[in-house]
């Protein structure tokens, strides 16, 4: 399954609803981009997924390194 962001295929099933398989919840492993499979079709396909949001990989390798949060 391609990422509907970055239309990179290294992506993984994230976890599966906790009752009666409802949903599932697909993360890219490039983008960090996560989906949950019964979203719109714009939110889960590359084809139908905004231009102005989608990403390419010079945007990805170019993205501010986001800082951590902090624990108590
Ligand atoms: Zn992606």
């Amino acid at each position: 399954m391609n990422c509907p962001r970055c239309n990179n295929n290294n992506t993984e099933k994230l976890v599966d609803a906790p009752k009666d398989n409802a949903w599932f919840i697909t993360k890219c492993n490039h983008c960090l981009y996560t989906w949950r499979n019964t979203e719109s079709e714009e939110l889960t396909s590359h084809s139908a997924y905004p231009d102005i949001f989608k990403l390419n990989d010079e945007v990805i390798e170019n993205m501010m390194v986001s800082p951590p949060i902090a624990k108590n």
